[in-house]
């Protein structure tokens, strides 16, 4: 089955992994990017996903190129760790707008088309952080909490137009985004981890894959861990 597939996000890391499995898997996938090339053997757009214009214009280019997105993939993500004493104002809504706004604009971007065709697939790529809440992450957890009360909603929405939308809360994975951790910090957060380990970029891009395709079905509004271990009982 090839699908038209949007990742945001999609140039590295989790959101690049997971336009990469889904190709392999056969769909034609599209990834956004703000700056440099975009990803070698993927359709890539430039967007920010803080700008509705610019999420406007991503999704039509996307529609030219390989038709509406038949399935969603809101990644694009960043955090901006402070304590909270000294969390400025644009540390919260700069985390706030881009995880959870961005979720919001490209959502609401994907939906009609998939309301039209009664099929879609959205996927939210949240975090452990939701759950557990992170020292010096109020504002990123604030975010990725938000994402998973947006995503139920979605879902009851538009369960009756056949679109399922989960939300994937992931752990510590080896991107980027935890290389810019001090060392100790991930030493010490890695060992909270029961698998005693990071994850992989693929190991979360193959549960994205399997909610995105037809045996997820009738999985709706949930929130799937993809941490170790870290998050359990949550
Ligand atoms: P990276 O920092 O490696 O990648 C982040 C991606 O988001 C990049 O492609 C970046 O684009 C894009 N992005 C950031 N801001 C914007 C924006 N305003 N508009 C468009 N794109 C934007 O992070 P990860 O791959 O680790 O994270 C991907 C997602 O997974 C995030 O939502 C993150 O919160 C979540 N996550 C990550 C975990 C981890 O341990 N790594 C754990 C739990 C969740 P650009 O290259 O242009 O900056």
């Amino acid at each position: 089955m090839t699908r038209s597939v949007l990742v945001t996000g999609g140039n590295r890391g989790i959101g690049l992994a997971v336009a990469r499995r889904l190709a392999g898997d056969g769909d034609r996938v599209a990834v956004t990017f703000r700056s440099g090339p975009p990803p070698a053997g993927l359709f890539g757009v430039r967007c920010d996903v803080t700008d509705p214009g610019q999420v406007d214009r991503a999704f039509k280019e996307v529609e030219a190129e390989q038709g509406a997105v038949e399935v969603l993939v809101a990644n694009a993500g960043i955090t901006r760790d402070r304590l909270l004493a000294v969390m400025a104002e644009d540390d919260f809504a700069a985390v706030l707008d881009t995880n959870l706004g961005g979720a919001y604009r490209v959502a609401k971007r994907a939906v009609r088309p998939m309301m039209s065709a009664r099929r879609g697939r959205v996927v939210l790529i949240s975090s452990v952080s939701a759950l557990l809440g992170t020292a010096g992450q109020a504002n990123y957890a604030a975010s990725k909490a938000g994402l998973i009360g947006f995503g139920r909603s979605l879902a009851r929405e538009l369960a009756p137009r056949n679109i399922t939308v989960n939300v994937v809360a992931a752990g510590l994975i080896d991107t980027d985004m935890t290389a810019s951790l001090p060392e100790a910090r991930l030493a010490a957060m890695t060992e909270a981890v029961p698998l005693g380990r990071v994850g992989t970029p693929a190991e979360v891009a193959t549960v994205v894959a399997f909610l995105a395709g037809p045996d997820a079905g009738y999985i709706t509004g949930a929130v799937v861990p993809v941490d170790g271990g870290l998050g359990m009982g949550h």
